[in-house]
């Protein structure tokens, strides 16, 4: 409206100035090169009129033949960038849908429309890996590693195809690179640390935890209790090579990080009372026996009271019950000072309150032990030894993740490869434990018979 508003009033001045210059009397006379022009003076400012005009179309027609390749070749490219993008997700959805061959050709389409080879290799690698070819796979993956954007990207493939193909060397170095790139993604750091254990290297390993903790991926009592492991482990490892020295030193450092760890305390008590330093190593046993009851740790009490004669284990035996009375293994820790000192009475009260319901095969067979060599009843004590074969099995140290039972503990499962898996309770009892958080968290707040006796 506003538009037709001023062309109308264009228009009426411009017909204005034309019946103005019409009416406007002079003439123009133009000489050139022998030519004579006479004219109005209204006829030469039109046609000067529609010079102009036709300059102005000239002009703009020359400037749109300027810049129509570019236009062109503009449109053109948007168009291919669009349809690589769209050969790009169906792509990823072909991936996603487990198509490996509609995957393959649009990775094919994509790459040909597309020159953005970070996007495209990663679609590669992942095709190639659904359609089972995982040698060019990683040949994908290899080429992304050496493009800064995709670097990571491309370790992360390589290490869980050597993860999946079990190379753990390989693995260990593709995940050393991988962290030193990105320290601050969880998956690496977890991967490193357990590539780092399950190949024995625990240094490397307690470095992983200590960047894993300045992270957040650990909270402070998760990488104490790592730290209580590893240095507990090494302190066996120092024992056993013969380097005494490092081994206290270790195994001190273990007990202080978690005086429930059991190992520790054997490992630190027992090189204590080597070392004539048998009121300390008492002290030790004691403080892990009120968090983590264990039969091993009886017998180590025993020596570090210098308890040589059958009444004296006795009397010590009661020293130790007394820091956990309610507990099965200090009244199994008093029976089993009181057979040998052939104190009937006094093995068959704490036998008597260690059976029960979900009494280990242990207890029925001292309960054999005590009828037959306390009074010569041997029917009963073939009743309790098939009590004993019908109760849940000794406990040992079992693995909550795939239920490998051993008397030896270790910082790693021999067989699954599981870190800190070891928890001391009846083998049988595996199953209970795999959605147990720690074991030895499981181990301090559980009821005592709920621990397989230990
Ligand atoms: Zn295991």
């Amino acid at each position: 409206m506003l538009r037709a508003m001023r062309y109308a009033v264009v228009l009426a001045l411009l017909v204005a100035a034309a019946v103005w210059l019409a009416e406007q009397p002079g003439a123009v006379t133009l000489v050139w090169r022998g030519y004579r022009l006479d004219t109005s003076v209204s006829i030469l400012v039109f046609a000067v009129a529609v010079i102009a005009a036709i300059a102005a179309l000239v002009y703009r027609f020359w400037r749109f033949l300027r810049h129509a390749p570019a236009t062109v070749t503009q449109a053109w490219r948007d168009r291919r960038r669009r349809h690589g993008y769209e050969a790009l997700t169906r792509g990823m959805v072909a991936v996603a849908a487990g198509d490996a061959e509609e995957a393959r050709r649009q990775v094919r389409r994509a790459e040909g429309l597309l020159n953005e080879p970070p996007l495209t290799l990663l679609l590669s690698a992942q095709a190639a890996q659904l359609a089972g070819d995982d040698r060019a796979a990683a040949a994908f993956f290899e080429s992304m590693t050496k493009r800064p954007e995709t670097e990571f990207l491309g370790l992360r493939g390589l290490l869980t195809q050597a993860l999946r193909r079990g190379d753990t060397v390989e693995a260990l170095a593709l995940a050393r690179r991988a962290f030193r790139l990105r320290p601050k993604g969880e998956w690496v750091a977890t991967q490193l640390f357990d590539l780092e254990v399950s190949a024995h290297r625990w240094l490397d390993a307690r470095a992983t935890t200590e960047d894993a903790l300045t992270h957040d991926h650990l909270t402070k009592d998760q990488a104490r209790g790592r730290h209580a492991v590893l240095a507990c482990q090494m302190g066996r490892d120092a024992g056993r090579r013969g380097d005494r020295e490092e081994a206290l030193r270790l195994a001190r450092e273990a007990y202080g990080l978690d005086a429930g760890l059991v190992p520790a305390a054997l490992e630190l008590a027992r090189l204590l009372v080597e070392d004539g330093k048998h009121r300390k190593a008492a002290k030790i046993i004691e403080e892990t026996w009120r968090r983590s009851p264990h039969p091993d740790l009886v017998a180590l009490y025993w020596r570090a009271r210098e308890a040589e004669a059958a009444l004296a284990r006795v009397k010590a035996s009661e020293r130790l019950a007394a820091v956990r009375p309610e507990h099965r293994e200090s009244a199994l820790a008093i029976a089993s000072a009181a057979l040998p000192a052939q104190l009937w009475g006094e093995a068959r009260k704490h036998l008597e309150q260690a059976a029960g319901a979900d009494a280990p095969a242990r207890v029925y067979r001292m309960l054999a032990e005590l009828e037959e060599a306390g009074h010569g009843d041997l029917a009963r004590a073939r009743e309790w030894l098939m009590q004993a074969s019908l109760a849940d099995p000794d406990p040992a140290w079992v693995c909550r993740t795939c239920g490998n039972a051993t008397a030896d503990w270790s910082a790693v499962c021999g067989k699954c490869g599981t870190f800190d898996g070891f928890a001391w309770a009846a083998p049988s009892h595996a199953a209970r434990l795999e959605s147990a958080p720690s074991p030895r968290l499981l181990a301090e707040t559980a009821a005592p018979e709920k621990e397989g006796a230990s």
